[in-house]
């Protein structure tokens, strides 16, 4: 269920193994999608779900973007048919490949980009997939891969059951989504702690010591793997290894092989990076990955697009792209890497925000708010009194416009939304991409 890009993979992998396979979508599938479906002899459809077929099914594949709420799911359930998600399915056919799986409320993309290079840098056999890059299922069904580089989302891992990953991080757990999870932080919590399900002792499992959510969990579950803790402000003892942020350097060690970090020498800025670091470190060093070969390209690694991204600089103003910041706590971190003056943009449509955490740094850094949305009036009545220049407006043009104004020599501006994008924008990267090409023509 789900023609996008985890379920044509799955829908080919399938094929492939032999299976009597259908995909079916509610809405249109893409054109490249389409057309590898066609490739492989896959049968479809698009527009709407066929009921009778869809449940003489012996298992279902469902796309993590399909609500368990939505009808056809539930009728699918009702009939008893197990429902998994993409990586369940492939993980069956991944042979002797290893698999290293990255999850948490935030940083996912970054460290999954971050490991993913080490090792392909490294000289490895290596693929990238789950929520980026290719299907995970497609590389199974199409390549010889030795190791998996997956981010997973919260939606996957719900439809993961006897999936094991050789190397699980996870970078945090802060509140999101909790539409889909019957607006309990505890049921998104729970999906989140499933990266260590079926790991055994000769597995690592790589989190973060100074998250309280995670340190909270942990006595919870009986926990077989070896521990790689990372922190900056924790001490948690781990016989296995750990890093540990000191002074603006850290020693990530894992077993018997350490590297050491100067984070003034990466690229990628602020404390949320230095932990991402930290983690994709302890994941090369399990990879096995030598420590030369691990500092190399860390420092080589630029920020991923949409992720406190540097547009450019002109007349003494930096405009940054973090449009990718949709949630309040990636925005904490953005304020908190910032080290000049500040116009902010944000809002867009907001999934209950509690802008509390941010109003410390908001007070010391911006001087300027520019609300950026449909309905600006939270944000508004939120910083009122916080932050001393507060301007609404409801188009980018409008917004860009009054940055320019607002901004000193010196200053930053800066898009971290704290919010979806959908009120303006197609999606996030339709809203960075605006913001950069504004910033290009008209700074
Ligand atoms: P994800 O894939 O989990 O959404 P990204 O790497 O795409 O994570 O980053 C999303 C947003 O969160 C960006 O604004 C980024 O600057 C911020 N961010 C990145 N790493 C972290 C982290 N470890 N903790 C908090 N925020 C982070």
């Amino acid at each position: 269920m789900g023609g996008g890009i985890s379920g044509y993979g799955s829908a080919i992998l399938a094929r492939k193994k032999g299976f009597g396979v259908f995909l079916s979508d509610a809405r249109k599938i893409a054109d490249r999608f389409r057309a590898k479906l066609d490739e492989w002899q896959v049968p479809y459809e698009e527009g709407g779900h066929t009921e009778e077929r869809i449940l003489a099914a012996s298992e279902v594949i469902k796309s993590p973007g399909i609500p368990d709420s939505a009808p056809i799911v539930r009728k699918v359930r009702e009939a008893g048919i197990p429902v998994i998600s993409e990586m369940e399915f492939a993980g069956r056919y991944m042979g002797r490949a290893k698999c290293i799986c990255i999850t948490g409320s935030n940083g996912k993309t970054t460290t999954t980009s971050i490991i993913y290079k080490i090792l392909r840098d490294a000289g490895y056999n290596v693929a990238l997939g789950g929520n980026i890059g290719e299907s995970f299922a497609y590389s199974v069904a199409t390549g010889n891969y030795d190791w998996y580089v997956l981010e997973l989302s919260s939606f996957q891992l719900d439809g993961m059951y006897k999936f094991r990953a050789h190397i699980g991080v996870l970078t945090n757990i802060t509140p999101d989504h909790l539409d889909r999870y019957d607006h309990c932080f505890q049921n998104y919590i729970d999906a989140k702690m499933r990266i260590t399900q079926n790991m055994t002792s000769r597995d690592w499992f790589i989190y973060s010591g100074d998250d309280p959510v995670i340190r909270e969990q942990l006595p919870k579950y009986d926990l077989r793997m070896r521990q790689l803790p990372f922190m900056a402000h924790s001490a948690v003892a781990s016989g296995a290894g750990d890093a540990f942020l000191c002074d603006g350097k850290f020693t990530a060690v894992a077993g018997k092989h350490a590297v050491e970090i100067d984070t003034a020498k990466l690229q990628i800025k602020g404390l949320h990076n230095a932990y991402n670091a930290m983690a994709a470190s302890l994941a090369a060093l399990a990879a096995g990955v030598p420590p030369t070969k691990i500092r190399r390209s860390l420092y080589d690694f630029a920020p991923v697009e949409h992720r406190l991204e540097p547009v450019l600089e002109k007349d003494g103003v930096l405009w940054i792209n973090d449009s990718k910041a949709t949630n309040v706590d990636s925005v904490f971190y953005a304020l908190e890497s910032m080290t000049r003056p500040v116009v902010w943009i944000a809002g867009g449509t907001d999934k209950g925000n509690d802008y509390t955490p941010l109003k410390k740094f908001a007070r010391e850094k911006v001087h300027t708010l520019v609300c950026m949305g449909l309905d600006n009036a939270k944000l508004v009545r939120e910083f009122t009194g916080v932050i001393p220049e507060i301007i609404s407006t409801d188009s980018l043009d409008a917004a860009m416009k009054a940055c320019k104004a607002a901004a000193r020599p010196g200053d930053v501006v800066l898009l971290s939304p704290a919010c979806a994008s959908f009120d303006l924008f197609h999606n996030y990267e339709h809203r960075g991409e605006l913001f950069k090409e504004w910033v290009r023509e008209h700074a």
